[in-house]
């Protein structure tokens, strides 16, 4: 397996338009966001790449509660005990990934945007219909260098989620934008960097209102929740952002 490295220290899994990124350092890994169920066995050859073990896997912080966020979280918590840590305000959609109220119904949006179909569906197959929440996680807490391999800044980006919050890895001109600022997404099938459709997001409002946060970090590479990584800048994005704006 080719190690997918996309910033320093940074490695992409990613299956059917959901991505989770593995941060190392010397004191071991940090997984951000915990995918679809079915990615656990990459996961797991990751790892084995790396010449590491799920035990080097000192915390899985989920960016947002959503189901396609929290996949493998729970197994992961049972079968390795490796912490789960969620901002305070999304711990309940982590424990009830699917029970949320987006502006508008996402059951309509295949109908609207029909290009959103096959990743929808894609989704479907690789177990986004069967995500177990995970009740038993820690709070993630704005701030810098949090004590988890790659010491990420933690800033509160709500919109999408009332709890979203993205990393920045300022010494490594990273940041990981969960579903604050995505390139591809997955519920109208367009790409190029945007804020998710109304069908997933509480507010797209306050989702336009978080891009200043992603904006002043000044990161030159994005790793978001949905589509490739994004490697001209955190201005150029947002203004991208904007520009398509809420949809
Ligand atoms: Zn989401
Ligand atoms: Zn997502």
């Amino acid at each position: 397996m080719l190690v997918p490295r996309v910033a320093e220290g940074v490695h992409l899994i990613t299956h059917a338009y959901v991505n989770c990124y593995l941060i190392e350092d010397d004191d071991g890994v940090t997984l951000v966001d915990a995918g679809l169920p079915s990615m656990w066995p990459m996961l797991r050859e990751l790892l084995e790449t790396l010449n590491r073990t799920p035990r080097d896997i000192r915390a899985i912080v989920l960016t947002h509660g959503h189901f396609d966020h929290v996949g493998f979280a729970l197994r992961a918590h049972r079968e390795w005990g490796t912490p789960v840590l969620v901002h305070r305000e999304d711990a309940r959609l982590a424990a009830h990934p699917y029970r949320y109220r987006p502006q508008r119904s996402r059951f309509l949006y295949p109908f609207t945007h029909p290009g959103s179909l096959p990743k929808l569906g894609r989704m479907a197959a690789a177990g986004a219909l069967g995500v177990r929440g995970i009740a038993e996680t820690r709070p993630l807490g704005p701030g810098s260098a949090l004590p988890v391999p790659g010491s990420p800044t933690v800033i509160h980006t709500p919109g999408h989620t009332d709890g979203h919050c993205i990393l920045h890895l300022p010494e490594r001109d990273a940041l990981l934008t969960g579903d604050a600022l995505v390139t591809l997404d997955p519920y109208t099938g367009h790409s190029g960097a945007q804020i998710v459709a109304s069908a997933a997001t509480k507010s797209t409002r306050q989702a336009l209102a978080s891009l200043d946060a992603i904006a002043a970090t000044g990161a030159r590479i994005l790793l978001p929740g949905h589509g490739d990584p994004w490697v001209r800048g955190s201005e150029r994005a947002v203004a991208e952002a904007i520009r398509i704006g809420a949809h």
